[in-house]
């Protein structure tokens, strides 16, 4: 008979070989690795979407002044 336990991930239950007591705000609980594996890696990516944003961000605001400062030049008597 193999061992399961309620994944309160999935809200199934898993054989408890591919799951790990998980710290929760409730006190540990099993979860599957592949849930915390999924977790870990989309929170990397997260990170990486985050880092890549900001560079965006970044560029977007430079090109922003820049084209602020070519229409300046452009209209010099704009107000
Ligand atoms: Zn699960």
């Amino acid at each position: 008979m193999t061992e399961t336990a309620f994944c309160y991930c999935c809200r199934v239950h898993h054989n408890k070989t591919q799951m790990r007591l998980f710290p929760t705000r409730q006190g540990y609980r099993w979860r599957c690795l592949r849930s915390i594996e999924a977790a870990a890696s989309s929170r990397q990516e997260r990170d990486a979407f985050g880092q890549k944003q900001s560079e965006i961000n970044r560029e977007t605001a430079l090109r922003a002044a820049e084209s602020g400062l070519l229409l300046r030049q452009a209209q010099p008597f704009s107000l």
